[in-house]
């Protein structure tokens, strides 16, 4: 039997016509203006802009002038569910994918307590099949409370629905410890996830190790100690003949032995984060701990080998480590702030906006890699096909807006786009066929179902 991986309530499926809307799906190589019928949560028909007729019981969107794509996929997000409720629930977490355009997104295990064990696994499965606002996955820990020291029992956490593994938050110090997770991964099925760092290397840095860190005094985390762990468990993943994913990249050196490993056959993907892609450790000059995230921000020449890569397609997706603090947590001098930006909510207009419109990137290839996370966790690419459930995002990329200034969905606001002012606005959310999110005008018509 083919366990359940993604985890939602049931909801009311959409009858929508979205008329007139650019649609842009890479895949199904729809570039132009169409109309998209919705029935019954399903895309029922695709047609020339103005040319379909909604069904009585439909509702119509005028989406002239705006863009529709297939909605975005996040591998990599912290809903802080159990323990640290304060920070981020499910629902809110959810909320906040689905306004930022998300149709699904994976949930990482360090939460307190860990989820290394099926019955907290489990429990939370069931938190989502009620409260969720997009479908949700669920990654379980490699070692018993992240500690590094045990397996878990990954056989019984997969047949409670995990779709994979990871000590996210901790490095997997030990080799022999990883060589062990990959060979019952052999068995039980389901990606391992690395956060790749070397604790000896990043010792007490408090940000990237270079010219900033030096004027600022702060301690730094040198690159190596990210490149030297891929490295290294590339060359298990190889030993093993077993298959990895490796966690939001943040420098050059990664991506070089990403692309080494991958140029070797060995199966091997990589992630980049919104914030890795945009920014610089430029901006941790103003002290604002909005900036400290682990990996941290680094330099230029880092920053446009991500981008590079990402465009190539050695880093495989974005993915954005959404990770929600609250206020009185992050408010402190940056040296004792926590580790962790939210993302969701920012992920699509920050790249549109530092990468599309600078040039850096073309649109279509930002699309393509906000939706290849889901294959690589074996899970559906939301595409724009007639037959497909609707994971679309409506999205008026002519919008700018400022990050912060109507507050957030999600319950952190350690944004570290804050007060920038951003490109593309997402107006509506459908995930799994069902209306996820819509902007307060739209939410009028399509959640109360006004005509
Ligand atoms: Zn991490
Ligand atoms: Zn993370």
């Amino acid at each position: 039997m083919r366990a359940r991986r993604m985890f939602h309530p049931e909801r009311p499926q959409a009858d929508l016509l979205i008329r007139g809307a650019h649609v842009l799906d890479p895949r199904s190589e729809l570039d132009g203006p169409h109309d998209i019928l919705i029935r019954a949560g399903h895309i029922a028909e695709l047609g020339a802009a103005g040319a379909l007729a909604a069904s009585p019981d439909a509702i119509t969107i005028d989406a002239t002038g705006k863009h529709a794509f297939p909605a975005f996929f996040d591998p990599h997000v912290h809903l802080r569910t159990p323990g640290h409720e304060y920070k981020e629930t499910i629902d809110t977490g959810t909320a906040a994918a689905a306004a930022g355009g998300f149709c699904g997104v994976i949930a990482m295990p360090n939460t307190d307590p860990v989820v290394d064990d099926a019955s907290i696994l489990r429990s939370l499965t069931e938190m989502a099949g009620r409260e969720a606002h997009v479908p949700v996955g669920f990654l379980a820990a490699i070692t018993r409370g992240l500690r590094g020291a045990e397996l878990t029992e990954m056989a019984d956490l997969r047949d409670a629905g995990a779709l994979g593994f990871t000590d996210d938050g901790k490095p997997l110090t030990s080799a022999g410890m990883l060589r062990k997770a990959i060979q019952y991964q052999r068995l039980t099925g389901g990606v391992v996830a690395l956060h790749e760092e070397d604790p000896a290397l990043s010792g007490d840095g408090v940000m990237h190790e270079g010219a900033v860190s030096a004027r600022l005094g702060l301690a730094g985390i040198p690159s190596v100690s990210e490149s030297t762990m891929i490295a290294r468990d590339a060359a298990l993943a190889r030993f093993e003949d077993a298959r990895m994913h490796f966690q939001h990249l943040s420098c050059a050196e990664s991506v070089e032995a990403l692309e080494a490993a991958k140029a070797a056959g060995i199966l091997v993907s990589g992630e980049a984060s919104p914030h890795h892609l945009t920014l610089t450790d430029d901006v941790v000059r103003t002290l604002d701990s909005r900036f400290k995230m682990n990996p941290p921000l680094r330099r230029e020449r880092d920053r446009k080998a991500l981008v590079q890569a990402l465009k190539s397609g050695v880093i495989d997706c974005v993915a954005t480590d959404h990770a929600p603090h609250a206020r009185h947590e992050k408010e402190v001098p940056f040296e004792q702030a926590p580790m962790g930006t939210t993302g969701l909510e920012t992920a699509f207009a920050a790249l549109y906006t530092e990468l599309v419109l600078t040039g850096e990137l073309e649109l279509d290839l930002v699309i393509r890699r906000m939706t290849d996370g889901a294959a690589l966790f074996d899970l559906p690419t939301p595409t724009i096909v007639p037959g497909e459930l609707a994971n679309i995002c409506l999205v008026d990329l002519g919008a700018e807006f400022e990050v912060g200034a109507d507050g957030y969905v999600s319950r952190s606001e350690n944004c570290c786009f804050h007060g920038r002012t951003l490109h593309g606005r997402v107006l509506l959310t459908l995930a799994a066929g069902a209306v996820a999110f819509g902007e307060p005008a739209l939410a009028a018509t399509v959640l109360l179902g006004a005509r």
